[in-house]
């Protein structure tokens, strides 16, 4: 039976420039400052940000933990922000083309909210491709996807497959880890170096869209 590709969004179906995470950075920041009122200087709140990735794997979650910020709050104002930058997003060439050559179903499942998800897939040609299978964290009622492997249980559920049946494929290897501990395939993308070679949840790793897209019909039959 041929496995079931689920796609992650951001920096995974287009490249996130450093420009473009830097933009994004400042995006929480400012919704932190200006809807939050946290006392910091605009650029130390964006140090936060880079902390917080570093530190939490999420860039929300110093101001929950440092500033009793609701996640879910930020979450949203943050999006809302994240919203102006969609249209910076530089689309790749033939993608569309190329995962409709894949044998495979596929599905899309973000961190991103469900209104961004379907501002990037639409700004970048592959909304109607994906139409009624893209989910976002937030039609589960959480904001990570590097929590628990229960939302990709629930995933699975909503969308009738086995985890086993799954290929789940992402940039972020700390969703990967959850994505394996409920049996899916795991496959990373990355771009600069192979920083995660030594993590034993990730079953292969591409360098960049292509190479993946190759690999998927070379090595996993799609
Ligand atoms: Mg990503």
């Amino acid at each position: 039976m041929s496995k079931t590709i689920i796609w992650d969004l951001d920096n995974t179906l287009y490249y996130e420039t450093d420009e473009y995470k830097n933009k994004l950075n400042e995006a929480t920041a400012t919704a932190a400052i200006k809807e939050f009122k946290i006392p910091l200087e605009f650029k130390e709140a964006t140090e936060k940000v880079k902390e917080s990735y570093a530190t939490y794997r999420d860039g929300l979650e110093i101001f929950a933990r440092e500033y009793g910020i609701p996640h879910k709050e930020l979450y949203k104002s943050y999006h809302n922000y994240k919203s102006e930058l969609v249209k910076t997003i530089a689309p790749y060439e033939g993608l569309l083309e190329e995962l409709q050559s894949l044998k495979c179903p596929q599905y899309v499942f973000s961190t991103s909210s469900k209104d961004i998800c379907e501002k990037i897939l639409k700004h970048i040609s592959l909304y109607d491709f994906f139409k009624d299978k893209f989910y976002s964290v937030e039609d589960f009622d959480v904001y990570k996807k590097n929590e628990s492997s229960d939302v990709y249980k629930r995933l699975c559920e909503t969308i009738g497959i086995s985890p086993k049946d799954c290929i789940f494929i992402d940039d972020s290897y700390s969703n990967l880890d959850y994505a394996k501990q409920c049996g899916m395939t795991t496959i990373r993308i990355y771009y600069g170096n192979n920083s995660a070679k030594d993590k034993t949840f990730i079953d292969s790793a591409y360098k960049g869209i292509y190479e993946c897209l190759e690999g998927l019909k070379k090595d996993y039959n799609c």
